[in-house]
């Protein structure tokens, strides 16, 4: 693969300029919540990326930690008048940093997790069988907290647990369906394929019952986002362009997930990280884009009828929107479908819209500002009554799922899909 040998924020450097440092990205930005300090906010990150590109900043550990404090939220897109891209500038300088210093030993550690799909599948099993020994069950809950600090881990949170097979190793790679139906590519992701597998349930038995066929690469790879959080776009790269040649063997309408993430990779980070680098690529990988959903954008695209098998039992629910979700306006379809699901009570939480504090490894990175972040979220999902939250993505939900069990709460966390399979008795 060609790739030109320039700094990448060479390669934002009119965006950069795009900023009039009005401040207006304060407003809602969940890094300014957490640390209170400019260099925390998108103006004083764009500022510092200024810098970098101007060679005058010295490289220090300061600086490094600076660019580090981003969920990539796109909060802060949304709000500027003069639409600069924070988010694809702190990639960029993210990108700058590792090439001028090096990935840290954290970031470099989780590229070597998330290349090998191999390897994830072994640590995996390891977490699923030695689970028991680092691992205590918390009662009336339904989470794990380990036994003793692990460094980026600590013993306080709460995680869930690691699924004993693999949602991919329980499925065949094709599941047809009736003629005439939509054929759909299934990206499942690392979260649901080693720790969520009940979405992933919950998504084919939906899409079955619509009669979909239904397609699982097997040689699908992470679709790389944790790797952005260290600047490690080698790793995002490679897996792109494995994730594209095997979604590319397909012949399907759509390509699906029921993470909001990974959807969101496919979507909008693998034409911005990769295509906009590389021509031999950008074609295919814009098709990609173009063909990929999440899934209930697909389900409420397709008329899912929930209204067909009665009630059952009423469920009052809130809904919290994932961050790569709403910056691709996906927030109507997931609300529309819980509305028309009978028996389900959709109650509006404050700020639904607000980034829940996961931010990929920002959770791991600064887990204390993570949660302090997320203190809102569940103070908000506590305050509508709800029994429950429903949300579209797996890191969403363990996120939403450490918070609300620190605060005591019994609110269950659910994904979307869950909920409508469970009142459709799928
Ligand atoms: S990024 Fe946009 S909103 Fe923020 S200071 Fe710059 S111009 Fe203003
Ligand atoms: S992407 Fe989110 S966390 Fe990062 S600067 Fe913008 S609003 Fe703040």
């Amino acid at each position: 693969m060609k790739q030109q040998n320039i700094d990448p924020l060479k390669r934002v450097e009119d965006q950069l300029k795009k900023c009039v440092k009005c401040g207006a990205c304060r407003q809602n930005c969940p890094a300014f919540t957490a640390f209170q300090r400019e260099p925390a906010v998108a103006r004083g990150k764009i500022t510092l990326a200024q810098h970098l590109l101007a060679d005058d900043l010295e490289l220090d550990d300061q600086t490094y930690l600076a660019m580090s404090k981003c969920l990539l939220c796109g909060s802060c897109v949304d709000k500027c008048p003069n639409d600069v891209p924070t988010d694809e500038i702190v990639i960029a300088a993210r990108e700058s940093l590792a090439q001028r210093r090096g990935l840290t030993t954290f970031h470099a550690a989780v590229g070597q997790v998330i290349k090998s799909r191999t390897r994830m599948q072994m640590g995996a099993k390891m977490a699923s069988l030695l689970g028991p020994l680092f691992f205590k069950k918390v009662p009336k809950t339904s989470g794990l907290r380990l036994r003793f600090p692990v460094p980026f881990v600590g013993n306080t949170r709460f995680v869930p647990e690691v699924a004993k097979n693999s949602f991919m190793d329980q499925h065949p790679e094709v599941i047809p369906g009736e003629p005439g139906k939509p054929h759909i590519a299934f990206f499942v992701g690392c979260m649901t394929n080693f720790v969520y597998t009940e979405v992933g349930e919950a998504a084919l038995a939906l899409f079955r019952h619509l009669g979909c066929t239904i397609i699982i690469p097997k040689g699908q790879q992470c679709c790389g986002l944790p790797g952005m959080s260290g600047g490690d776009l080698a790793t995002v790269r490679d897996l792109a362009e494995k994730n594209l040649a095997e979604f590319d063997k397909y012949e399907v309408d759509y390509v699906m997930s029921a993470c909001a993430t990974c959807s969101g990779a496919l979507h909008r980070l693998y034409p911005l990280v990769v295509g906009k680098r590389n021509p031999e690529l950008r074609e295919r990988l814009d098709a990609l884009a173009k063909k990929t959903v999440d899934a209930s954008q697909l389900l409420h695209q397709l008329g899912l009828d929930a209204t067909e098998t009665g009630s059952g039992e009423e469920i009052s629910v809130t809904y919290h929107d994932p961050c790569h979700l709403r910056t691709r306006g996906v927030t109507k379809q997931p609300r529309e479908l819980l509305k028309a699901t009978p028996g389900v009570t959709l109650v509006e939480m404050a700020g639904a819209d607000q980034c829940c504090g996961l931010g990929g490894t920002f959770n791991v990175y600064h887990y204390d500002s993570s949660m302090n972040i997320n203190n809102g979220k569940s103070a908000a999902i506590e305050a509508t009554g709800a029994q429950a939250v429903a949300t579209g993505c797996p890191g969403c939900m363990m996120q939403l799922s450490d918070g609300l069990k620190q605060h005591g709460s019994n609110v269950e966390v659910i994904h979307t899909l869950q909920l409508l399979a469970r009142k459709l008795k799928l």
